[in-house]
């Protein structure tokens, strides 16, 4: 028998037993052989191997920092494909990655089949439910689309083209973040594949410590096939961009981190050093310049905000205020993060506190006058609903932290973005907790120690005990892994 088998009582899908041809390990001169007859003919999308017409198209991405040149390449056109594509190379002891847009470059997929869900673009909106369900390769900006003309948003983050499954599985930190909490806090039901092609529907009653893990353990537990999340009433905001010149940020910093005592968890903002590059979509008076850009939402009433913002406008002269009541759909113009393809050099880190000294030593390191070459240097504020446990707790970890440093590089050859980076983090040391957030966390940074540093002990461990349980043996590590024989220790 070769066709789907349904367990009724717990919700898992199998994908039946594979035939003998499946079964034979492929060797390199039998590789394309076994995908032609075993792999191709159970999918509806395409399979591309190396050397393949479109293989390389289909492998792009927006982080450039990881080239990925997997040994299969399957474009799934929907969850029958992916469990279909996960039989195949588990049966094979090969791992699996997934790739949607290619924001979240972790580890290279040599050697390994790569999941691309680009073809998954469903959104469905239910506005009675105030929910929508979404396949695995939609992105924030059709979601966002979707969802507004019945006055609703969803918790999106700041830039509309990431992939909503990845960042909503990293946490999910947004510009409604300290309102309503992570993306990660508002999820009903996942549908996921894990290892052997099981198809399972996911949710607080059924697997709850595979739901709990998938929201924050990202794409270790399996390929996530769609997902049902919570949309918010949010038509509009006040909201954009403060953008002053970079000669004022020592004022700006500590105007910024004074303020953000002051305000209330309607309010999320970050402050961004930023080296705009010379380029024709970004404003005139940005272009090429080094700006210092405080981000704004406020859900809330516009007469409210325009109060609330008012002492950080009465800083200084600024380049351009594109702070105003704005629809939601507009949401991607506050952080107005950068469009194109580029190999990242990432850093990051949660701070317990931006104190007087922090704010100086950003305003000397990252500065006007360091020639740093990070395109930039962030701080988010958190607090708000971010610290607040979900009603149905998740593996978000870090929730009493202040601030979530990030900081952003081109890798390009004698941009000497590594050394400015360890020195701002050397010398944020001092208010570094020691965690990050996967999200945030670039390929430079992706090795399996540095990911543990995302949970607290107790979530880790409770994160490799799901691993056990659902992945022993690591299929899913082109990611950032939790290995399932990590010592844990009790
Ligand atoms: C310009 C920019 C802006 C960003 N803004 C924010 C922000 O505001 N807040 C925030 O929290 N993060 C932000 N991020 C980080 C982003 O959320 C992560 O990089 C996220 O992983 C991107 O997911 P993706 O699917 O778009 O990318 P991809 O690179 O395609 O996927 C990244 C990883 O996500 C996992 N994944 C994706 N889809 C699936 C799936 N269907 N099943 C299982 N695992 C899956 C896999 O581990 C995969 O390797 C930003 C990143 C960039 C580059």
């Amino acid at each position: 028998m070769n066709a789907t088998t349904l367990n009724r009582t717990d919700r898992t899908f199998r994908a039946g037993p594979v035939s003998r041809i499946e079964q034979r390990k492929p060797t390199v001169s039998n590789g394309r052989d076994a995908v032609g007859t075993a792999l191709a003919p159970r999918l509806l999308g395409p399979v591309f191997l190396p050397g393949d017409e479109g293989y390389d198209a289909e492998r792009t991405a927006y982080n450039l920092a990881v080239e990925q040149r997997p040994a299969i390449l399957v474009g799934a056109s929907g969850a029958a494909d992916v469990m279909a594509a996960v039989a195949f190379a588990t049966e094979r002891g090969m791992p699996v990655g997934v790739l949607n847009t290619g924001h979240g470059a972790s580890v290279v997929a040599d050697d390994a089949m790569l999941i691309n869900t680009r073809r998954m673009q469903g959104v469905h909106v239910d506005p009675y439910r105030r929910i929508a369900r979404i396949e695995a390769g939609a992105r924030w900006q059709r979601v966002i689309h979707e969802a507004a003309p019945f006055g609703l948003a969803p918790l999106s983050g700041s830039s509309p083209g990431v992939g909503v499954v990845g960042y909503t599985l990293g946490g999910g930190l947004g510009p409604l973040g300290r309102a309503f909490g992570y993306a990660a806090d508002h999820v009903r039901t996942i549908d996921v594949v894990t290892a052997h092609g099981a198809l399972r529907q996911v949710s607080p009653g059924q697997y709850a410590d595979l739901f709990w893990a998938l929201r924050g353990g990202k794409g270790n537990f399996g390929v996530v096939t769609s997902m049902e999340i919570d949309l918010f009433p949010v038509a509009r905001i006040y909201g954009g961009g403060l953008y002053f010149r970079g000669s004022a940020a020592p004022a700006v910093l500590t105007a910024y981190r004074r303020w953000v005592k002051t305000v209330p968890d309607e309010m999320t903002s970050s402050v961004g050093l930023v080296r705009f590059p010379w380029h024709s979509d970004i404003p005139e008076q940005l272009r090429g310049r080094f700006v210092v850009h405080v981000r704004i939402a406020y859900h809330g009433s516009a007469a409210d905000g325009e109060a609330l913002v008012r002492p950080l406008r009465d800083v200084t002269l600024m380049l351009r205020d594109s702070v105003a009541d704005m629809p939601y759909t507009a949401v991607g113009a506050i952080h107005d993060d950068p469009i194109e393809a580029v190999p990242l050099y990432e850093r990051t880190a949660y701070l317990e506190d931006i104190d007087e000294d922090a704010a100086d030593a950003f305003a000397h390191l990252a500065g006007p006058d360091s020639n740093c070459p990070l395109r930039l240097v962030e701080l988010r504020q958190l607090g708000g609903a971010l610290g607040r446990q979900p009603e149905v707790p998740n593996a978000v970890g870090n929730r009493q932290a202040a601030f979530l440093l990030y900081l952003a590089g081109v890798s390009t050859p004698g941009a000497d973005v590594e050394r400015y980076a360890d020195a701002i983090m050397t010398r944020m040391a001092a208010w570094d907790t020691g965690a990050v957030s996967l999200n945030f966390l670039g390929a430079n940074e992706a090795s399996p120690e540095r990911v543990r540093a995302a949970y607290s002990g107790a979530d880790y461990r409770r994160l490799v005990a799901v691993k056990r349980a659902y992945d022993p043996e690591n299929v899913f590590r082109i990611n950032h892994n939790i290995p399932p024989d990590a010592v844990v220790g009790r």
